[in-house]
């Protein structure tokens, strides 16, 4: 059986087709339209993959953008398919941490996987995939390297917790001759510092799963574990968990 799960996210887009137990996937950027990300997207992994639309026999949609796709069987919330998709990952619930492109969730699953609560930050880019872009640029790297650049280093205190101004505070820092490397450390660890003091609602937890674009920043995963006082898994494709969870969701749909 053939299922495909999409995920139109605000930054990029992810497709899994799940072909038996096999798990095929491709991440595009979302770009100005959340429609044709989606369609494209969909439409260049059935190529790569050698498969026709008639061959799929469900598709669910979910991120920022899935309403808007119109190929679509059905839509479930991120929440539902990212805690699916993680659990399918790594098994036995526990506490998952997502932050994406425009926001942060903390998803809390019993051991099925089923979602038991969960909390959300979508309301400002501070913290999130977004804000590690714009500090990036700030700094002139891309943002795929700041974990390299931050591993090891200590440190530097950034207060600022708007993202507009946590610009400004990094500018000044530079200006002040600090290392670049101290200031992208730092700006991890005020990342982990928001998302955890938003997860720790839900209590101590031994098993904190880390999902979603920005979890392939290791440095930003380390500091996380050190705030959470225990280790963080990072499935593989941990970019890839909402739409596998799709696409999982999509093999029950009677059709
Ligand atoms: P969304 O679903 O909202 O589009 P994603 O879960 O795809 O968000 O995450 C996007 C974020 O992931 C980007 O804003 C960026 O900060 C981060 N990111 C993307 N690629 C990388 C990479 N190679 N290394 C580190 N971080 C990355």
């Amino acid at each position: 059986m053939i299922t495909a799960g999409i995920d139109v996210g605000s930054v990029s887009t992810k497709v899994v087709l799940l072909i038996d137990a096999e798990i095929k996937y491709l991440v595009r950027p979302t770009g100005w339209s959340p429609r044709d990300a989606g369609l494209n997207t969909y439409q260049e992994l059935l190529n790569t993959v050698g498969c026709k639309t008639g061959d799929v026999r469900s598709i669910v949609g979910t991120g920022y953008g899935r309403i808007s796709l119109g190929i679509i069987d059905k839509a479930v919330t991120e929440i539902h398919c990212h805690a699916r998709g993680a659990n399918y990952l790594v098994g036995q619930g526990g506490l998952l941490i997502d932050i994406g492109g425009q926001d942060s969730k903390a998803i809390l699953m019993n051991e099925q996987g089923k979602v038991i609560d969960f909390a959300m930050n979508d309301k400002c880019a501070a913290g999130t995939g977004r804000f590690l872009q714009v500090i990036a640029a700030a700094l002139g790297v891309d943002v795929s390297e700041l974990g390299e650049l931050a591993e090891g280093r200590s440190p530097l205190d950034i207060n600022s917790m708007c993202t507009v101004f946590a610009e400004s505070e990094v500018i000044s820092l530079l200006a002040k001759g600090a290392d670049k490397r101290d200031i992208i450390a730092g700006i991890h660890r005020s990342v982990a510092r928001r998302v955890w003091g938003m997860a720790s609602r839900f209590g101590p937890s031994q098993r904190v799963i880390f999902t979603g674009g920005v979890a392939q920043n290791h440095d930003v995963r380390n500091r996380l574990s050190q705030e959470a006082g225990c280790p963080v898994i990072v499935p593989e494709i941990s970019q890839l968990a909402g739409a596998l969870g799709a696409a999982l969701y999509a093999r029950e749909l009677n059709k």
